[in-house]
């Protein structure tokens, strides 16, 4: 019998397949199984016009026949199978969907094959990866005769006439020897089979029954000592199906209640609270899919360190495609968890092409928005809960905010919590409701804690006029601020570094005179503080405290303080230009007067010292020598 040829790109492919060092070999399980399912789809759907087929939907079935002996896996499904000419064409030849993707995405770089098949459904061929023949013996409904397909590899194929008692297809997987790398007759135990087609399987509409042994007790009809019944256990094989079909995401809220969505949450992903949000999407229009996402309600610690992160698994038809589809929604959204589902999405899908796939696109966006409305309304009717949610992964919307140049921050502003005292936290759009007619900016400090910023001298006046600030407590909440830039026309102001707009023109002159009258003063300070600040300078703004640390430029405090703790040499030294605001109003600087006129310059720089590390003290930075300070405070006296 002459071996015929596969086609050219056919046999590449197919030389991809049986040279493959690919790890995931497993999906070749899933890819025959789809196929199965398709090809009982399509008779089934036949038999809704043509009473021949003599199959009622509960007929139909794929069976895994394992045979540890011959060392075969067999797929065996009663669907439309295919004649002599569809088995040449169809499996001689790389499916036509994902060919022409598959040849331009592959290049000539063979590292880059190897990604790809993973990501591939690469279908029919993926036997090749784990077996060295492959025997399909298949009879088309309504064909008298059957054919048998058989392939060793990519030096051709054979077919010929054979019989099969009705419509279907078998496909006989002969598994490959063993090598030191590569178990494959695992492909051959029970438990393997079965976690498979749970994992990539469970929810092909078709039972996929399989073998399976169990040990069963039975009565021997003997009896023990004190005259009970002697049992003993014997193996049983039992058909099961092993997949549970009916996907919960696919059924109608009617049938589905929201429990019932709980519940599959916290088998599917392990978890011990229920999630804070549910979304359930049927969309139908552009693109159709189905979509069943969770907010989880409770940080696991080891999340962040995880590689094997959940996130949302990508189904097509019930049979998974991706396990976790990073590329669906943004990174800050990376902490949803689910399912999505779309009959439009072929099974032909990488990684590279995701990114480009429209339709996958669309899904994202809809998703994505589906899911802020869900937490808007969470803040909304819930707020306790929804402070909750913020605290375990408020840092991912922060961080969205400020990656990709702020490309994302309209989309997210409104999800983002500020603090305006130690335990009250409200959304930009309360705060900026709150303000009254006068309020011109959003007032904001910053330290490591509430309640030190709350305690930051600038603080004062914006509270004295009745204004609330907002308080934070990282680098990256003053980033978030600063890629915000305004909310609603009102502009965010740093009260440590920014003129609070609160001095009249006049003020700010009287202010300017004052530090020119003093100049002579403040360069001695400036001089006898020495690298400690960049500036000295009379102040308006402080309204009871003697002096405050500010800075100049695009560094804050905050920031440096970020950069000193980070992992980065270089970043390590950047510091942030030092002003030290002094209250010309204060006892102090009126002490320091006094000495500067009676030319006691050792007591006038010993004041000077005492400014300059209050002002350390009051904005959180560290104060290097308490000894020396304690020693000036007491030597006043
Ligand atoms: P795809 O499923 O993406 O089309 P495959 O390489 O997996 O690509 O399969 C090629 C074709 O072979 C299928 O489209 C189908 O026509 C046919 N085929 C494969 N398996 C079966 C089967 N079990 N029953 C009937 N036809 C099948």
């Amino acid at each position: 019998m002459a071996k015929k040829q596969f086609k050219a790109e056919s046999k590449r492919l197919l030389d991809l397949m049986i040279n493959s060092i690919y790890t995931n070999k497993e999906i070749f399980l899933r890819e025959i199984i789809s196929n199965a399912s398709d090809a009982i789809d399509k008779l089934c759907y036949q038999s809704l016009t043509d009473d021949q087929v003599g199959l009622n939907r509960d007929d139909f079935r794929i069976d895994v026949i394992l045979d540890k002996e011959a060392r075969t896996i067999t797929v065996r499904d009663n669907g439309i199978g295919m004649t002599q000419q569809e088995a040449e064409n169809n499996l001689g030849v790389i499916a036509r969907s994902g060919s022409y993707a598959f040849k331009s995405e592959l290049g000539e770089k063979k590292d880059e094959e190897l990604n790809i098949i993973g990501q591939f459904g690469v279908g029919f061929y993926s036997a090749f990866m784990v077996s060295d023949e492959v025997t399909v013996l298949t009879r088309r409904y309504g064909e008298e005769t059957a054919t048998r397909w058989y392939s060793a590899g990519a030096d051709g194929y054979t077919v010929t006439e054979d019989t099969r008692p009705s419509a279907g297809t078998d496909v006989i997987m002969h598994l490959k020897p063993d090598t030191e790398d590569e178990d494959y007759s695992t492909y051959l135990e029970t438990w393997k089979i079965r976690s498979l087609i749970k994992k990539y399987s469970d929810y092909v509409r078709w039972p996929i029954c399989m073998d399976v042994e169990r040990s069963e007790r039975f009565d021997t009809g003997e009896k023990n000592e004190d005259g009970s019944a002697k049992y003993d256990y014997k193996t049983v094989t039992e058909n099961e199906t092993i997949n549970s079909m009916i996907p919960i995401w696919q059924r109608s809220k009617s049938e589905v209640s929201d429990e019932d969505c709980m519940k599959f949450y916290k088998e599917k992903f392990h978890a011990q609270k229920d999630p804070c949000a549910l979304v359930r999407i049927n969309a139908e229009g552009q693109v159709s899919y189905k979509a069943m996402l969770f907010v989880p309600g409770e940080t696991d610690e080891m999340y962040l360190i995880r590689e094997d992160r959940e996130g949302i698994t990508l189904y097509s038809n019930g049979v998974m495609i991706m396990e976790k589809c990073e590329k669906l929604t943004h990174d800050y959204f990376e902490f949803v968890k689910g399912v999505v589902d779309s009959p439009d999405l072929s099974l032909n899908i990488s990684r590279e092409i995701l990114q480009h796939d429209r339709q996958l696109k669309i899904i994202g966006q809809n998703i994505e928005k589906r899911i802020k409305g869900e937490l808007e309304k969470l803040q909304k009717e819930d707020r306790p809960k929804y402070e909750e949610f913020f605290k375990n992964f408020g840092i991912h919307l922060k961080a969205g905010v400020c990656e990709e140049y702020g490309m994302q921050k309209d989309f997210l502003r409104d999800l983002l919590l500020f603090y305006t005292s130690e335990d009250r936290q409200l959304t930009l759009k309360e705060y900026v409701s709150n303000m009254p007619e006068s309020q011109k900016a959003i007032y904001y400090a910053t330290a490591d804690t509430v309640k030190h910023a709350m305690s930051l001298p600038q603080c004062e006046e914006v509270r004295s006029r009745g204004y609330e600030l907002i308080y934070l407590t990282s680098a990256l909440d003053e980033m978030v601020v600063q890629t915000l830039m305004d909310y609603e026309g009102k502009k965010f102001c740093n009260v440590v570094t920014e003129d609070l707009g609160f001095e009249t023109e006049e003020e700010k002159k009287a202010v300017e005179e004052r530090n020119t009258e003093s100049k002579d003063l403040l360069d001695f300070v400036k001089e006898s503080l020495g690298e400690e600040v960049a500036k000295v300078r009379l102040s308006g703004k402080l309204a009871t405290q003697p002096s405050a640390l500010t800075t100049e430029g695009g560094i804050t405090l905050e920031m440096e303080k970020y950069f000193q703790h980070g992992p980065n040499q270089e970043m390590r030294s950047i510091k942030a230009t030092r002003v030290l605001e002094v209250n010309p109003d204060n006892a102090m600087f009126k002490a320091l007067q006094t000495a500067w006129n009676d030319g006691d310059k050792e007591k006038a720089a010993g004041i000077a010292k005492i400014l300059n590390t209050l002002a350390k003290l009051m904005a959180g930075v560290e104060i290097e020598d308490p000894a020396s300070f304690t020693k000036q405070i007491a030597d006043l006296f």
